[in-house]
């Protein structure tokens, strides 16, 4: 009975994904990955704020200081101060620092290139137990720098998933995350994931959704959803708009 559940719902997100891809193009990762530890950093800055405003403060940071070593070093106000475009300097700046001190501690020097050599179950332990390092930051990690077929979940991701009933009443992105290992067809990761988040953010948006030029409006559980005011389908095009997680550089 479960077997077939399971096999039910991989097969709507297999559907799910292609539908994603016919609407909003398949999108491709870099080849060029940047390291983990710039990554972990820039998906720290990332937390509850826009893409564009986390970018501007991960690159002051990195124009503000050279290395690591000199961001752990900092006086917290010249690192709050590098920050701040990104919100929430006041946390982000001693989270960023207690991290990299737990990083030179356990490694030795300010970098996880060790991490290329672990299994993503352990990767996402290790990130994990670094103060203020969730799940959603650990998988990113794993997805957007170390290239592994990991499916992150954040608010867009885990709107859409319970929207569309692939998972049920998941109440927190951390849930939906574990609900939806092993429900990704393999080597879509990264496509699904990106696709997600322009279909949350241009069409599934949280207070109104955009249901009457949706792809998936038959396919949608949610009680909220509104009705269609036309037949057919309209394509809402890729949105370009700009996504931190693909733009971080070393
Ligand atoms: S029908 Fe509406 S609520 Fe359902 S997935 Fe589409 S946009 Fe979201």
């Amino acid at each position: 009975m479960v077997v077939t559940l399971d096999r039910r719902r991989k097969s709507r997100v297999a559907r799910l994904a292609r539908t994603l891809e016919r609407h909003l193009g398949t999108p491709r990762q870099e080849r060029r990955l940047p390291p983990p530890l710039s990554m972990l950093i820039a998906t720290i800055l990332s937390q509850n704020t826009s893409d564009k405003n986390s970018h501007r403060a991960y690159r002051e940071l990195r124009r503000r200081f050279r290395t690591w070593h000199a961001v752990a070093a900092a006086h917290p106000a010249s690192l709050r101060a590098a920050i701040r475009v990104g919100g929430m300097a006041n946390q982000k700046g001693p989270r960023i620092q207690k991290v990299l001190k737990s990083i030179r501690d356990r490694y030795g020097r300010y970098s996880l290139e060790d991490l290329r050599a672990a299994p993503d179950e352990d990767v996402i332990e290790l990130l994990t137990g670094l103060d203020g390092v969730g799940v959603k930051t650990a998988a990113c990690v794993l997805l957007f720098s170390l290239g592994r077929d990991v499916f992150p979940v954040d608010t867009h991701v885990h709107r859409v998933c319970n929207r569309l009933g692939i998972v049920e009443a998941c109440p927190t992105p951390e849930k939906t995350f574990l609900a939806m290992r092993g429900l990704v067809p393999k080597g879509k990761a990264y496509s699904l994931h990106t696709n997600m988040i322009r279909f949350g953010r241009s069409i599934c948006r949280s207070a109104s959704p955009a249901c009457e030029r949706c792809p998936l409006f038959d396919e949608c559980v949610y009680p909220g959803k509104r009705r269609r005011s036309r037949t057919g389908l309209r394509t809402s095009g890729a949105d370009h708009d700009f996504m931190l997680l693909d733009n971080v550089e070393a």
